[in-house]
């Protein structure tokens, strides 16, 4: 079925996109057009647009054909004036000329099914779009055009030859005697595996800070000056600061960009012993978003220590209103600032870039960015990890270590959305076909 959808915001603007994709995305374009000369492949040709006799627009049309086009089908990208009721209008015509809305993400699926995508750089489509740091789109461009999906190959490729060696010794061994250098060399390949895949596992920290933001948490009493800071960290007043205890009862949160890093700036309810029910509320909330912080900061004045937090968490503590009254204390440790006057916030907003550019470091690496992609890799290595202990403990029984590497293809296969079991055969048969 041949469907339809607007590809730009919907709104007043210089030009809209409106895309076709589909079997008959030819003809519904010849017939709006009432003009039914071909489309020729990527070259973008005026035409007018009617509403049954209507004319409504004149537009640029520009066909893909099949399969040289995003989809792998024919597509027509139909750019007409950005005006809503143009698009509405088109758009409802195109559907009783036969197409049907797209579904989210139908392009992009249909991309997939025939094979123009893999199932890694179709996420990485949407995670591009949705990009909230320059850091991010490189990132993501760098995935859509292969970056990750070349090392996903190769370890495919070990994988595979790793199986051709335990299948060829299966088929070859007599009286259980099996080669002990062919099993050695596969259980150094599999060590070897197991670095690469956990190397990937530790990106998903980094592709995942990249792709969604760092939660950045700030902390401490009432009054100590947490709004103060936030807003001076942003250069914006958003949250209200006040000299009444409790006021940011609520979360406040701010999207910024620290170090080329997306950072959501979270202030928080000033934790202390409270009846208020509402206040309560906003403390238990101070303590979820504690739960939920990537990187805290832990504010404390001259009348107010620091908030005690549970557990071994990334802080950084500030003591402020230095103008007020000097750090007395002799920790190094301690960022002493003055949130009124800015004196010290340099060598803080330093540090917390320092903190969250870990991010960058390993950026030239292809990272892993989805929940999916995190878990399917850590499929691959426990099977890798089971295959290993199986190879060491009782290195005669080979089908267990086999079976193991085989299921961390298929999910290796699950990662880039592949199915191939036929691989491992064509390999076993073209690399060791001894014509026994
Ligand atoms: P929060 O409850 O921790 O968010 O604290 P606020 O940011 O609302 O600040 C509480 C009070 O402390 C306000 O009156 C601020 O003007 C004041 N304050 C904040 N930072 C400083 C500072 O560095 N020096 C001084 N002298 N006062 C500050």
């Amino acid at each position: 079925m041949t469907i339809v959808s607007q590809s730009t915001p919907s709104g007043f603007s210089a030009i809209a996109v409106i895309r076709l994709s589909g079997s008959s995305a030819i003809k519904i374009s010849k017939k709006i057009s009432k003009n039914y000369r071909p489309l020729k492949h990527r070259i973008a040709e005026v035409r007018n647009v009617f509403s049954g006799k209507d004319l409504i627009d004149q537009a640029v049309f520009t066909a893909f054909l099949s399969p040289n086009s995003y989809t792998g089908e024919d597509v027509v990208e139909i750019s007409c004036h950005g005006n809503v009721h143009i698009c509405e209008t088109t758009i409802n015509e195109i559907i009783n000329l036969g197409a049907r809305i797209a579904e989210p993400g139908e392009y992009t699926k249909r991309a997939f099914i025939n094979k123009k995508l893999n199932l890694l750089q179709a996420e990485s489509v949407i995670q591009l779009i949705n990009a909230r740091s320059i850091e991010a789109v490189k990132q993501q461009t760098k995935n859509l055009s292969g970056g990750a999906t070349i090392k996903i190959q190769e370890l495919k490729e070990s994988l595979i030859s790793n199986l051709a060696y335990l299948e060829y010794e299966l088929d070859v061994s007599e009286d259980n005697y099996i080669n002990k250098r062919a099993l050695n060399k596969v259980k150094t390949n599999i060590k070897s595996n197991l670095e690469t895949t956990d190397l990937l596992l530790n990106t998903f920290i980094q592709g995942s800070a990249l792709s969604y933001g760092i939660r950045l948490v700030f902390i401490g009493k009432p009054n100590v000056g947490k709004s103060t800071l936030v807003n001076k960290l942003v250069g914006l007043e958003k949250s209200i600061t006040s000299s009444v205890p409790g006021t940011t009862r609520d979360i406040v949160s701010t999207e910024t960009i620290i170090g080329g890093v997306p950072v959501t700036l979270i202030d928080t309810a000033g934790i202390h012993p409270s009846e208020n029910k509402i206040e309560m509320e906003g403390i238990k909330r101070s303590y979820e978003e504690i739960e939920a912080a990537d990187l805290i900061i832990n504010l404390f004045c001259h009348d107010s220590e620091v908030v005690d937090i549970v557990g071994e968490r990334d802080q950084i503590f500030v003591y402020n209103k230095i103008d007020f009254m000097p750090y007395k204390g002799k920790s190094k440790k301690v960022f002493p600032i003055s949130a009124k006057t800015g004196k010290g916030l340099t060598e803080l907003f330093e540090h917390i870039e320092e903190k969250v550019s870990f991010v960058r470091v390993n950026a030239a690496e292809p990272l892993l960015t989805t929940i999916r992609q995190k878990e399917a890799m850590g499929n691959v290595s426990s099977c890798l990890s089971n295959a290993l202990k199986h190879l060491e403990n009782n290195s005669m029984e080979i089908e267990l270590p086999a079976e193991e590497i085989k299921n961390a293809i298929v999910n290796v296969d699950l990662f880039t959305g592949k199915t191939t079991t036929n691989d491992v055969l064509d390999r076993v048969f073209s690399t060791f076909c001894v014509g026994k």
